[in-house]
Order: structure tokens, then C-alpha cells, then sequence
């Protein structure tokens, strides 16, 4: 029975994998990309999540076109680019993308890209030694690197170094845009380890849907617990709703967090699980974890995001909370 059900999304993936190879083979080459700018001069950049976008658009600035594929609330873990992306993604002179299997279905479509277009994982200059490797994620390394605002500067670097590279004539420009960048995220690091100070230290912890904050944690010293694993590809079961809860019950932790990308429905029933052990925990305001919130607002750029994170965290983990004593 179980075979039976497996078999089947199986062959799908096999022709949706096939079907997507022809379509690349048939748009390979884009007459967009005859030159190594488009016809006003710009270079043409696609990006997987928001947070990268955002990058080039403040390094690149005018010199520059750029598209991002995945919107607000947009999960990268299960994105699958679609025909229109496909042919997005061909017609760029160079995509950014995180790596380290964060962009996990999109692997194929942007191996079969390389040799064609500029293909660039961003997170391939950081030093292997700074990366985390939880044990649940079986060998893997974590992909949530944003949330460690200055390991996330090492990125912006990737991106300045790799437009100079592609156009040195604009080298100055895109050196000046990055130092101007770089300097607002070391303020808003700054912002970060300020903010963290208002919580007392033993509050420190963070509970959340999916583990994407472990850099975050290790950064501004929180404990961080998530509910799935590194993925949110991975489902948690029974058993870890109810661990969960009792770590909260027993560290009296005032505030649980939902994320913009995730659903809620596991983090809820963490809830429930806690309140029926006589702690009344909380759902604190959305958190932006895989994805930035609405363009046009605030919290669509990097900064606004890291902002109300923070903001959102200090204001639940400071929470006055009531407990029903058992008798
Ligand atoms: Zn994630």
C-alpha cells in the first residue's frame, strides 16, 4: 500500500524533471543574452529568495536589473520554478541563489543552467568552519544564514566581488554601493544586540515552527528550539510535540513563535499541549524566517525584516505570564 502511494509521485518527479530538461534545452539560449548586458545596458540578475534580492538591488543600484522569483511568504525549502521562472532563469546574465540545499528542488534546473549562464551560490565564499551542522540535519549544513547579520555581510561581499567581476568598467560603483550597505547592516547588528540586552538572560529562548534560527541563536546568544527540522520539509511527530512542551513548561517560557512561511498548524498544537499542563505560553506575532514580508512595506527589505524580528522577540520573551499551579 504504502509502495503503491510512493510510486506514483516518483514518476511525476521523473517527467516534471524531464519536461522542465527539454524546456531548458529549448530556451537555453536567450536572445536577451547575445551581449553581456541587456539592451539598455544593464546586467540581468535573478535571485531565489528575497533577502538575496535585496542585496543586488542596493549593490547594483541603477547598474542593474533585477528579478526576484520567490515573493512574501514564499517557502525556498519547496519551491519548484516554474515554466515562466524557467524561462526567467535563461534569460539572466547571472543568478544568485543561497546553496547549501536551501533551494532543495531547484537543484537540477540550475545544474543543467551552469556553462550557459552565471550560476552562484552565495554562500560558497563563507569559511566552511563558520557554518553550523546540527546533528538533525544529517550531515548537511544549515542554509538560514541571514539571521546572523554579520555572517550575512560576507554574502554582500560575494555579490559586489561577483558584478565587479562580470562588469569591472562599473567596479567602483558597485564597491561604493556595497560600503554604504555594509555599513547600515552593522547597524542594524548593532540594533540587534541592543534589543537582545532588554531580555533577561534566562528568557533567551526561542521556540519556533521550523529550526531556522540556530544562527541567529549562536549570534545574539539565544537557545533556539524548533519544532522541524532544519527543513520544513521534515514533519514532527506526536512524540516531539509533547518534548516541546515540556521543555517549555519546564523553562517558563512566556511566548512561542509562528513564521510567515510556515504553517501554523504544529506550532498550535505545541500550544494546546502546553496550556493542558497549566502554563498559558502564547503565539507571539509572525516571525520572517525563508521569506521577507510584502514589498512596499517595512519588513519586505533585509533590514525590515532582522527589525521586527527582533522587535517581535523582545516583546513576547518579556511577557508577564500567568501559571496554574497544580495541586
Ligand atoms: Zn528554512
Amino acid at each position: 500500500m504504502k509502495q503503491n502511494r510512493l510510486k506514483f509521485p516518483l514518476l511525476m518527479n521523473i517527467v516534471c524533471v524531464l519536461f522542465l530538461f527539454s524546456i531548458l534545452t529549448h530556451i537555453g539560449c536567450d536572445s536577451n543574452k547575445s551581449s553581456n548586458t541587456s539592451k539598455d545596458g544593464k546586467i540581468r540578475v535573478v535571485c531565489t529568495i528575497g533577502m538575496i534580492t535585496d542585496i543586488v538591488k542596493n549593490v547594483g543600484g541603477d547598474k542593474v536589473e533585477v528579478i526576484g522569483m520567490m515573493g512574501a511568504g514564499v517557502d525556498p525549502h519547496y519551491y519548484k520554478p516554474t515554466m515562466k521562472d524557467i524561462q526567467t532563469l535563461s534569460s539572466a546574465h547571472i543568478v544568485f541563489y543561497n546553496g547549501l540545499q536551501l533551494e532543495a528542488k531547484m537543484g537540477e534546473v540550475l545544474a543543467k543552467m551552469k556553462g550557459d549562464t552565471q550560476t552562484i551560490a552565495v554562500t560558497d565564499s563563507i569559511d566552511k568552519a563558520q557554518l553550523l551542522r546540527p546533528d538533525e540535519f544529517e550531515g548537511q549544513y544549515d542554509p538560514h544564514i541571514w539571521f546572523d547579520v554579520r555572517l550575512w555581510m560576507k554574502v554582500v561581499e560575494k555579490v559586489r566581488d561577483a558584478l565587479s567581476e562580470y562588469r569591472p568598467q562599473d567596479k567602483t560603483i558597485y564597491q561604493e554601493n556595497a560600503e554604504n550597505y555594509l555599513a547600515k547592516l552593522s547597524e542594524l547588528d548593532q540594533y540587534v544586540r541592543t534589543q537582545t540586552e532588554l531580555i533577561p538572560s534566562e528568557q533567551r529562548v526561542l521556540v519556533t515552527a521550523h529550526d531556522a534560527f540556530n544562527y541567529f541563536g549562536r549570534a545574539y546568544g539565544f537557545e533556539v528550539r524548533g519544532l522541524q527540522g532544519i527543513s520544513t520539509a521534515t514533519e514532527a511527530s506526536i512524540a516531539d510535540v509533547q518534548d516541546l512542551a515540556t521543555y517549555i513548561v519546564e523553562k517558563r517560557i512566556p511566548t512561542i513563535f509562528v513564521e510567515t512561511s510556515v504553517s501554523t498548524r504544529k506550532i498550535d498544537a505545541v500550544k494546546a499541549a502546553v496550556n493542558a499542563k497549566g502554563l498559558e505560553v502564547e503565539l507571539g506575532e509572525p516571525l520572517y524566517s525563508d521569506a521577507m514580508g510584502n514589498e512596499g512595506t517595512p519588513e519586505g527589505t533585509y533590514i525590515g525584516m532582522i527589525r521586527s524580528n527582533i522587535d517581535t522577540i523582545v516583546k513576547g520573551l518579556t511577557r508577564e505570564m500567568s501559571v496554574t499551579e497544580e495541586d
